[in-house]
């Protein structure tokens, strides 16, 4: 089983010619709202790649919370850990211009509440064989989370997005840290991806670092291995990273070795990428194995 901690919102997303300035109304194209959060995303992916997932966060007792209740309840995500929180679902304010640029404004909410590590966090967390975070919940909590895992022997992956530094007791107790390239450069300080894994992977433990339409590196120690992407056709990359993270999850999870689990998560998200949208675009087990048997 795959524990996945983390955040789950409700993405409102607003299409514009031209953002507003400060003080300055236009007239918005399209609205629409998308189950998203890194959590709840990388849950999703798990779960369509046939992941057996339980899913720990907290949304807000309001129709937001409900969607993407159901939606990874629908994806047979295992909710029993997703509490109902006095605050509100957390929301991402996500305004599109005509360029493709974005602003963002997230606002945490139930996200907010998730601050202890609980007795339901810690009985999920012993029945996994994987740990799955990304930083969009408390960094305590997460670092809590990880050290309780690691104690108990649960491999403890996280997505450090976004990125803050991190706290040397949270880097000891992952197993495989999965940036991207401006996350490696980030938390690395360095801005080659491959010197950056380097150095993150210098402490011990796996780093794989996601380089968009070029693939990804892993680096263990002193080796450091290319995986290549599959050239597609992208027409939105939401949520690649996200998929690519919740696939590899599985893999490793299911005990397959790194050149298979690594060439499942691209497949994963070089489908993910060709469709737009971020959970919806998001393949089943099924498509990975055609895909790859193409
Ligand atoms: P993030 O979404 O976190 O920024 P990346 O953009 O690095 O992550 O993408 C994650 C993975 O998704 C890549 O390692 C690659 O396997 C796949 N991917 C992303 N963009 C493309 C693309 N244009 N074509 C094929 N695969 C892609």
């Amino acid at each position: 089983m795959i524990a996945v901690l983390g955040s789950a919102n409700m993405d409102l997303v607003v299409t514009v010619d031209r953002a507003p300035g400060r003080g300055e109304t236009v007239t918005g194209r399209t609205f629409e709202t998308v189950p998203g959060g890194k959590g709840a995303n990388q849950a999703l992916a798990a779960a369509r790649a046939g992941g057996d997932v339980t899913f720990l966060g907290a949304v807000g007792d309001d129709d937001f919370g409900r969607r993407i209740t159901a939606l990874l309840t629908e994806s047979g995500v295992d909710v029993s850990g997703l509490v109902v929180s006095d605050e509100s679902t957390g929301t991402a304010h996500i305004t599109v211009d005509g360029d493709g640029d974005n602003s963002i404004v997230v606002v945490p909410g139930a996200n907010g509440t998730v601050t202890e590590l609980t007795d339901a966090h810690r009985a999920a967390i012993d029945g996994a064989e994987l740990l799955l975070m990304q930083l969009e919940l408390p960094l305590d909590l997460v670092t809590a989370a990880a050290v309780h895992a690691r104690s108990r022997g649960v491999r403890v992956v996280l997505t450090p997005a976004p990125a803050v530094a991190l706290p040397e007791e949270l880097l000891d107790a992952v197993g495989l840290l999965v940036p991207n390239e401006h996350e490696a450069a980030l938390l690395a300080g360095v801005a080659d991806p491959v010197e950056a894994a380097r150095s993150l992977a210098a402490r011990g433990g796996d780093v794989v670092v996601t380089l968009g339409a070029k693939g990804a590196v892993r680096v263990c120690g002193e080796s450091s291995t290319e995986v290549a992407a599959f050239a597609v056709a992208a027409v939105d990359t939401t949520a690649a990273g996200d998929t690519f993270a919740g696939v590899l999850a599985v893999g490793l999870a299911e005990g397959l070795d790194w050149d298979a689990a690594l060439r499942r998560a691209s497949a994963a998200a070089a489908l993910s990428v060709q469709r737009p949208g971020a959970s919806s675009s998001m393949p089943d087990r099924a498509e990975i194995d055609a895909f790859l048997a193409e």
